[in-house]
């Protein structure tokens, strides 16, 4: 929360603040993808592997170009961090941020997940939801979101005073990494970036604009379903805090399972192009 500022505000202040915001990056020139020619291929999908995350707790799991994946809910409503990474390359991986800022707060149906410089380029696409009824409920919430960052060990021990908890999302993280790629946990530490937050529903409150968590409206058997524009190695966390009705960062919540299944459609979505680095000649002026 900001705090209460001392200085006078000018003659014309609500001038200033009436003025209609303007959106920072129009997507009129962001090239999106067929839709229609991803799902045409859903209806034939061979199931390849199956992967069970443990309640407070990470697993790892591959996908190859071209494949689709999903994150299941198994059993209770629960809450995933999901890190994403080149499988052929750890330094590409998942850019919270910019596929924010591309794609507004909260992901969905026909949203990309772009990576981080210098490829740039869409990873992951979105090709259904089943809770995309939700949309944004009355204190601007909504699920799959883009704006947090992961329960972490620091930030609870910088807020409760000295606190040691093992088993925050960046924790669960940061081991299933390490155990994939073969590495010592301050090896893989590095690597762990900020999540999508899958079935958390989040917002900014209207008035504060801090981050809010409430009661994920995910049940049992609602998935969240990508198709892979690169191989991928996934690592999903089943975060401590259950559905995050309450808190985190601790055992108090119940938690439940995940589930993440990878598909093989009979064929690639038609007019499908792999999505090459960024463009960008990366000479910076010089
Ligand atoms: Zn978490």
């Amino acid at each position: 929360m900001k705090p209460q500022t001392p200085s006078i505000p000018p003659s014309d202040a609500s001038a200033r603040k009436s003025i209609a915001p303007v959106i920072c990056y129009p997507t009129d020139t962001l090239p999106r993808p067929d839709l229609e020619s991803y799902r045409a291929v859903r209806s034939a999908l061979s199931l390849v592997s199956t992967t069970h995350v443990p309640p407070r707790d990470a697993a790892s799991f591959h996908v190859p170009q071209g494949h689709f994946f999903r994150i299941i809910c198994p059993q209770g409503p629960q809450v995933g961090d999901l890190n994403l990474f080149n499988a052929n390359d750890i330094l590409e991986r998942f850019y919270s941020g910019k596929t924010r800022a591309l794609n507004g707060t909260h992901v969905g149906l026909g949203d990309q997940l772009f990576s981080n410089f210098p490829n740039m380029r869409p990873i992951a696409t979105i090709t259904h939801d089943t809770l995309d009824w939700y949309g944004f409920d009355e204190f601007g919430g909504s699920v799959h979101d883009v704006i947090g960052t992961r329960c972490d060990p620091y930030t609870h021990n910088l807020l409760s005073h000295g606190g040691q908890y093992h088993a925050c999302c960046h924790s669960n993280l940061t081991r299933a990494l390490a155990d994939a790629a073969g590495t010592a946990l301050h090896e893989a530490e590095p690597h762990v970036h900020d999540v999508l937050n899958v079935f958390m529903c989040t917002g900014f409150t209207r008035d504060t604009g801090q981050y809010f968590m409430k009661a994920s409206p995910v049940r049992q058997g609602d998935y969240l379903e990508f198709f892979a524009e690169i191989d991928l190695l996934g690592v999903l966390s089943a975060c401590p805090g259950g559905d995050c009705s309450s808190e985190h960062s601790s055992d108090a919540a119940t938690c439940y399972p995940l589930l993440v299944e990878v598909y093989k459609p009979e064929s690639l979505p038609k007019g499908w192009v792999p999505p090459q680095p960024n463009g960008y000649d990366r000479t910076h002026g010089r």
